[in-house]
């Protein structure tokens, strides 16, 4: 458990940035990137400024962390993206976005992308009706994310949804935390998505 924990943190301090990937831990002084602002490993100090490339594959790598995708899956999306009309990057970001794990994580259920991803896991939810515990399920415009009648007394949910009180779940998303009910309004613009991405450093990767 504790090489696991490490683990995480060093991914943040690899792109030198949080990724929000422990919860609460990450807005406290006990944040890997707080207390080390520099890359893990021996020579994390003395590392030199990345290439082109360096930056594109940095910036792919960053966002695999953030939604918590193995190369493949995020190989697939891309290809998705590319053949899908519009604009690559922003469809990649919004395949990404539709993660059920991530709707999960936006709407204030769990403190992390990856405490999501266990609770969708679970079977914690259900989606237009039926169990979704997919955590790669791409939700649509339209769709109905429910909390379980049998999960509304989890203790974890119910502090997190208490935790996020004050978060405002993206437009694109409602939530009725009565009835522990939301609403896919639509699937976000590129301006819905808040994430510190350039998302074309990865069109550019992907084209060579
Ligand atoms: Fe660790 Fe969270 Fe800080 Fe990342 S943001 S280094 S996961 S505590």
């Amino acid at each position: 458990m504790a090489r696991y924990t490490d683990a995480v943190c060093r991914q943040c301090r690899r792109e030198g940035q949080k990724l929000f990937l422990k919860g609460d831990r990450c807005f406290t002084d006990k944040c890997g990137v707080v207390r080390r602002a520099y890359p893990p490993g021996q020579h994390g100090q003395g590392r030199k400024k990345n290439s082109e490339y360096g930056l594109q594959l940095r910036e792919k790598m960053k966002t695999r962390r953030y939604y918590g995708v193995l190369e493949s899956q995020f190989s697939k999306y891309f290809d998705m993206a590319a053949n899908t009309k519009g604009v690559t990057g922003e469809n990649l970001l919004r395949i990404l976005e539709s993660r059920m794990d991530n709707v999960v994580y936006r709407l204030g259920f769990a403190m992390s992308r990856p405490e999501a991803r266990q609770l969708v896991g679970h079977g914690h939810f259900i989606v237009n009706g039926h169990k979704v515990d997919i955590p790669s399920y791409l939700v649509k415009a339209g769709d109905e994310v429910s909390l379980r009648l049998r999960s509304r007394s989890s203790e974890k949910i119910k502090a997190s949804l208490e935790a996020n009180a004050s978060r405002v779940p993206p437009k694109w998303l409602t939530l009725d935390r009565d009835a522990m009910t939301a609403k896919v309004v639509a699937l976000p613009d590129r301006d819905d998505i808040d994430l510190p991405v350039e998302e074309h450093l990865i069109v550019e990767l992907y084209s060579k």
